[in-house]
């Protein structure tokens, strides 16, 4: 297995892809990535991405908003990336990053007219938050971005000092993750995650005009929740003391997976460990990654033995 990178082209050792120390993108964060997770079987002995070109039709949404530039379409990235994975041949569970990024020097703070680039690499990955346990979250003090200063909805690298700030926090005071609220006050999203939480059997997550991330792991588990599960599911603002009040939460994202939480500001949800209806969507979930839901396979990509 060698690890190597999609780098403004071509194809080249992941040594290789270099970017200088006076890329505009290093000093403004005007860029945008995405992030993808593959998941391997081992019963298979194949290597499935899931939802891939899902996740570059929103790399290429976020690239518009920042004026990128690009002749790319989502097949052709998904192909290239097909194309990586299969040359790096991994047989474990990698997560890929394409990113975008702005070739320019440093006298310039706008977005277009710009010298676009972009570059794709993939890595071993492992469980982003704790997984065999309920998380510990505060709500932070730090306000999500709004969408008239930097839009949540766009996976805009400068937005993450947003997250880092109430991450960082959060995992100071001894906590595990933060909820963001947005300018109102009401529920966002978590540092780099969407938000559910269920009272009384209906699942309640903030709808995508919260300053959030329009996240595909959301998407795809609200389809389940509502079509396999008969879960019903409503998108609506969640107040903060609301969040005290549920009977159970989870975090959900490509990084995180399904991330259950124990308690949020010190109040315990339920038992303090992972609620049934998390329970049961997740163990659904992580069949169909690993290609186990035949109803679900369009929802991956094959990636043939390299
Ligand atoms: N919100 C933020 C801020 C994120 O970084 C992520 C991770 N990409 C998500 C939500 C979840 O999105 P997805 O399910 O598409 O990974």
């Amino acid at each position: 297995m060698t690890s190597l990178a999609y780098f403004e082209g071509a194809i080249v050792p992941i040594e290789q892809a270099k970017i200088s120390i006076t890329n505009n993108t290093l000093h403004y964060g005007i860029g945008c990535f995405a992030g993808i997770r593959a998941y391997w079987n081992d019963q298979q002995k194949r290597l499935f991405v899931f939802r891939l070109k899902d996740h570059f039709s929103r790399f290429l949404a976020s690239a518009r908003l920042l004026h990128c530039n690009f002749d790319y379409t989502v097949d052709q990235l998904a192909d290239i990336t097909v194309d990586l994975l299969q040359q790096e041949g991994w047989k474990q569970n990698v997560y890929i990053r394409p990113v975008a990024y702005k070739d320019e020097g440093i006298f310039r703070v706008w977005l277009h007219d710009a010298n676009d680039k972009l570059s794709i690499f993939s890595q071993p990955t492992g469980d982003y938050l704790p997984e065999d346990k309920g998380i510990a979250v505060c709500v932070s003090g730090w306000r999500r971005v709004d969408d008239t200063a930097i839009p949540a909805r766009g996976k805009v690298n400068g937005a993450y000092v947003n997250s880092a700030f109430a991450k960082s926090d959060a995992m100071l005071s001894g906590f595990d993750e933060a909820i963001l609220l947005n300018q109102d006050g009401h529920v966002s999203e978590a540092t780099a995650a969407n938000f559910m939480m269920a009272r009384q059997g209906v699942l309640i997550t903030p709808p995508t005009t919260a300053n959030l991330l329009e996240g595909i792991t959301r998407k795809s588990l609200l389809h389940l929740a509502r079509t396999e599960l008969g879960i019903e599911v409503v998108e609506r603002e969640i107040d903060r003391s609301e969040l005290y009040l549920a009977d159970e939460a989870f975090f959900c994202g490509t990084g995180v997976q399904i991330s259950a939480i124990g308690s949020i500001d010190h109040r315990m949800l339920g038992d303090g460990s992972r609620g049934p209806i998390t329970e049961k969507l997740r163990r659904l979930f992580y069949r169909v990654l690993i290609g186990e839901e035949p109803r679900y396979l369009h929802w991956l990509t094959r990636v043939p033995p390299g």
